[in-house]
Formats: structure tokens, sequence, C-alpha cells
């Protein structure tokens, strides 16, 4: 079982880098970067295909490998896909759920909802990304936050809350140089755990580990996490950087 109230730093490669051979020298070179700082639990999210080869690099290491999807079946007839099992068996642990780009790309609340069921059935952690589109004066955005939350995890029984960890990603702030403020991102995390509470009960709801993801960088990274009172971070373009990615898991201190 893992230590939950270690900070939670997860690098979204996205569909980077280009080559096997630039993957794992990423990978190697953050291995060290994650030994180093044993405050925190380290996770990278490289594209599927590099997956094996990365998991074994960091096989026991300070530094865990999550996969960018899943499929929700086990095996089948489901070309292009790859499901939880499958990516047990090469060593990921973490698996980052309803990302905005995928989103964008047509996947539904109840697609998601399967995603996570798949997830905790394999026994790996899901990381339920979450974020509104734009915002509004009125603060009508909670409401569609609260829908995401709501429907992907609608039959998640409460004992597996310790396993969740949610990452609010406002889509304006993901890939654009915009970050949310300290202030937006304790309030929204204030209000993610109230929703959660009402879905898993208050003891649970307090389990469930809540990151931060959009334009996280070695400068706004410190003040997002001691103001914004999460529990660590989603990153993306800084996270494919070993100074900017190490900076930003020194920030969780
Ligand atoms: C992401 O891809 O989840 C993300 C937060 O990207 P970036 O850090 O580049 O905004």
């Amino acid at each position: 079982m893992k230590d939950t109230n270690r900070p939670l730093v997860v690098g979204n490669w996205k569909m980077n880098p280009i080559s096997i051979t630039d993957a794992k020298k990423l990978a190697s070179s953050l291995k060290i970067s994650a030994k180093k700082a044993d405050h925190a639990e380290v996770v990278i999210a490289p594209p599927f295909l590099y997956l094996s080869e990365v998991s074994k690099l960091s096989a026991k290491s300070q530094l865990a490998v999550a996969a960018q999807n899943v499929f929700y079946e086990i095996s089948g007839a489901y070309t292009g896909e790859v499901s939880a099992d499958m990516l047990t068996s090469v060593g990921v642990e973490y698996i980052i759920i309803g990302h905005s780009e995928r989103r964008a790309m047509g996947e539904t609340d109840d697609l998601i909802a399967k995603k996570l069921q798949a997830t905790l059935k394999a026994k790996l952690q899901p990381i339920l990304c979450v974020g509104e589109i734009k915002r509004d004066s009125h603060g009508n955005f909670f409401d569609g936050i609260a829908k995401q939350l709501r429907v992907a995890l609608k039959d998640v029984p409460k004992s597996r809350a310790v396993h969740i960890v949610v990452a609010y990603e406002p889509i304006w702030a993901i890939g654009t140089g915009k970050t949310a403020t300290a202030e937006d991102v304790e309030e929204m995390r204030i209000y993610i755990h109230k929703v959660l509470a009402e879905i898993f009960g208050r003891n649970a709801a307090i389990k469930v580990r809540i990151i931060y993801g959009g334009s996280v960088k070695p400068d706004n990274a410190r003040k997002l996490y001691i103001e914004g009172g999460v529990n660590g971070f989603l990153v993306g373009g800084a996270s494919l950087k070993t100074d900017s990615f190490t900076s930003i898991i020194n920030s969780t201190k």
C-alpha cells in the first residue's frame, strides 16, 4: 500500500518524445531526480509504446509509471485498444483517465466511468481528470465539475476511495501558459472534497488525493502547492525537461 500522505507529482508526456531512445534517456535522468526526492511520489506517463521499456528501466526505483489511457474490456476484438491487465503486466501502476485532450476526442463521462472501473478492478490507481472549459463570473462551472465527478465515480465503493487521485485541470490552463491562481485552486480543491464527501462520505473523501494541472512551471509550482493546498501536480509540457520537472518535484517539499 502506498503512502498517500506523500505529495504526488505526475508527468504526462502526451505524444512525446518521438523515439524510444529519447524516452529512455529522459526516464533515466528522472529516475535520478526521483531517487533524490524521497519526500514525493514521482510518476511519469509515457506513450503506450514506450511503457514496457520505461517500466523495466524504472523497476525497483523511486520512479513509477502511468499510462495515459486504457480500454475498459479485458481482452478481445477491440482493435487498437489496450486493457488495464495488459498495463499491469508491463509494470504500470497508475492510469490517467478522462484527460481533457481525450474528452475533446469524444470521451464521455459514462465512458470514463467504465475506464475507471476497469482500472480499479485491475488494482491500478486511476488519476481522474476533471476541469472546466472556461470560467464564468457566476461560478456555474462548479456544477460541471460535480457532474464529471459524480458520473465517473458513481459505482465506486467508498473502500476504494483511497486509491483514487483527482486531477483538477482547468482546460483553459492546459498548455496555454495561463495558470489558475492559488486562490482558485484552493477554492476548487475544497469544492471537490465537498462533492467527494457527498459521494463517499467524509472519512473516505479525505483519503482521495487532489492534484492540480495546467501550465505548472518551476516559477509557479511552490505558490500553487502551498497556497492551493493540493497534494501535488499533473504536469504536461514542463515534465519533458529534467530540470523543470525536477524543480517542480522539489517545490512540494
Ligand atoms: C496536462 O497535459 O495534463 C497538462 C497539465 O499540460 P501542461 O502542464 O502543459 O499545461
